[in-house]
């Protein structure tokens, strides 16, 4: 067993985007830290560098340029409508992390993230437009804004001061080490961590390692920020608290959006030490998973992240009910497709609609915008050809159908259903009808009428929303089905924290010398985004509440 006492001011438990942050923070500050995590070097940045790198902000000039009319106190009506807070004491915090980081979005955090070097594409996205009312869910206006170089950008910008100072004997790295426990003093402060050092591994970024023991470790000092991330890829944890009554049926077929280190174990380990966890049952997880035909990761699923077009069925072929449109509203879609007693949906749709529409979430799925080259995003962006990595889907991945014709489609749809039956006269019948609403403007179809109000935003005119056309015209390409599953992701509920990002206990008290921040701490407060996320706000949060914590633990000593 190693012990080290008295030689830094505080530990990072977590070397993701959250604990890169509050590690940036206190090193500004010229205090000394230990950052501790259970994956290797090559895993810096944690799931960050894996995400698309979208990112929430409010009224920028990326928005203005576009003629969108965007303002804090929109962006809050819509992040309270989205939020639905309806918890007296487990959205105390919530609530107040909420306003805060709005008020962030809108002002400091585009600054904050350019003085580092970080850039963003000239097309904002519109994510989750949400569930049909102003005053409820959803962005009414395009906040997704993309990161110039995506996740490993938003990483790089933290990771390099941070690694400098490294270089200059302010933070030191324990890699392969995990907490199990957090220590406390008589007074019930914590003052330590205590673990197991694992195996040494030169695994890939994002490969599964080994959990061998070949030591043990404890280390001291006056705070311990714990930023371990949440439960996405552990489906046992994601099983004890799904929300029967709010989304359906526990999924039985679940694919993980995250790699293996995402396990949950840190939020039983903090809970048991003393934290309050709130929120449990609130979490985001994806209903347009597909399974990654090339693995990097244990049931490696990937998110499209869809236009508003494609024809979406559930597993016996009829339409899900409106407002129930691809990026529209995640959890009130999950609900109606598990309601049926499936756990799996389809996207109908045609190679015009693919082409334009299909994004896939993750920074190896957009190698152009990853790789920063403007010539190869125009090209990929601008052209008229089905991107590279959903080329390869549609060759390769087990979830896609791709037929000349109706009958062969439906005839491929069946052979990888899973128990569900699609009649092909009834999808004709219904395919047709959607069909006649396209020959005008306007429509009485409202996934129709949301086409064309999209395309009234210019950026998905241009990017990202197909010219509404009928799917069963020849001339649109292949006809294309593709199996969507549930794709577990993000914790919205945790650690319980106040605004300076200290933990508390069950009762209402501080819990001394613990911080929280990241997605263990939901984003904030234990749960800053209530029952529904407006998307890019992930690593928003973690980069607010991860400065929060820094900046908190280094006032301490
Ligand atoms: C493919 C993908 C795309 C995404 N796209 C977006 C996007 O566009 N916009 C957005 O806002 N969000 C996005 N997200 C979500 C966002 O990336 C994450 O929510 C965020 O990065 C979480 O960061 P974190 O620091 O809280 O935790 P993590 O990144 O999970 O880091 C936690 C770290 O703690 C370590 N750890 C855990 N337990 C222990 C322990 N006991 N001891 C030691 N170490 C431990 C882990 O090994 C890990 O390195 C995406 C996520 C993915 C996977």
């Amino acid at each position: 067993m190693s012990s080290r006492q008295g030689q830094v001011d505080a530990i990072v438990v977590g070397s993701g985007l959250a604990g890169l942050v509050a590690t940036y923070e206190l090193t500004q500050a010229g205090k000394r830290v230990i950052v501790i995590d259970q994956e290797n070097r090559n895993n810096l940045g944690g799931q960050a560098f894996w995400s698309l790198g979208g990112l929430f902000l409010v009224d920028s000039p990326e928005q203005r340029r576009l003629g969108i009319k965007d303002s804090p106190e929109l962006a809050l009506q819509d992040w309270l409508g989205s939020a639905g807070f309806d918890r007296e004491d487990q959205d105390f915090w919530p609530r107040q992390w909420a306003r805060a980081y709005v008020d962030f979005a809108a002002t400091e955090k585009r600054n904050y993230l350019r003085k580092l070097g970080l850039k963003f594409t000239p097309v904002v996205g519109w994510a989750e437009r949400g569930g049909g009312f102003a005053d409820g869910h959803g962005n009414s206006v395009p906040r997704f804004h993309i990161t110039w170089g995506t996740g490993p950008e938003v990483v790089r910008v933290f990771a390099e001061p941070v690694l400098k100072a490294e270089g200059k004997g302010l933070v030191e790295f324990l890699f392969r080490h995990r907490v199990d426990e957090l220590i406390l003093d008589d007074d019930g402060a914590v003052i330590g961590v205590r673990g197991a050092v694992l195996e040494p591994t030169e695994a890939e970024r994002g490969v599964a390692t080994s959990r061998v023991e070949v030591d043990e470790f404890e280390v001291f000092a006056p705070a311990v920020i714990v930023t371990t991330g949440g439960i996405g890829h552990n489906h046992e944890m994601v099983r004890e608290n799904w929300p029967t009554q709010r989304l359906g049926p526990v999924p039985e077929h679940m694919i993980a959006g995250v790699p293996a280190y995402v396990d949950g174990r840190m939020l039983r380990i903090a809970e048991g030490a003393g934290a309050n966890l709130v929120n449990r049952d609130r979490m985001w997880h994806y209903t347009e998973g597909i399974h990654n035909w090339d693995p990097i990761w244990p049931d490696h699923a990937i998110r499209i992240i869809p236009g508003p077009s494609s024809l979406w069925l559930d597993a016996n072929g009829n339409r899900l009910p409106a407002p129930n449109f691809p990026g529209f509203d995640t959890n009130a879609t999950m609900k109606a497709i598990l309601d049926t007693g499936f756990d799996y949906s389809w996207f109908v749709l045609t190679g015009d609609i693919i082409e334009k529409e299909f994004a896939l979430s993750g920074s190896e799925q957009n190698p152009d915008l990853t790789g920063k080259s403007l010539r190869t995003v125009a090209k990929s962006r601008l052209s008229r050809e089905i991107p590279g990595p959903v080329k390869a889907f549609m060759d390769h991945g087990v979830d896609f159908v791709v037929r000349d014709n109706l009958p062969d489609l439906v005839a491929g749809m069946n052979e990888i259903g899973r128990g569900g039956h699609i009649d092909l006269q009834d999808l004709e019948r219904t395919i047709s009808a959607r069909d006649t609403q396209v020959e005008n403007g306007y429509a009485k179809d409202a996934q129709i009428m949301a086409m064309h109000n999209a395309r009234n935003y210019l950026g998905d005119k241009v990017v990202r929303v197909a010219k509404p056309h009928r799917l069963l015209d020849q001339e649109a390409g292949p006809l294309i089905a593709v199996r969507l599953n549930i794709l577990t992701r993000k914790t919205l509920g945790g650690i319980e924290t106040n605004l300076e990002a200290q933990v508390m206990r069950p009762d209402g008290h501080v819990f001394d010398g613990l911080y929280a921040a990241g997605e263990v701490a939901g984003f904030g407060g234990g749960g800053v985004h209530g029952y529904n996320a407006l998307e890019g706000t992930f690593l928003g949060g973690c980069i607010f509440s991860g400065r929060a914590a820094g900046r908190a633990a280094a006032r301490r000593g």
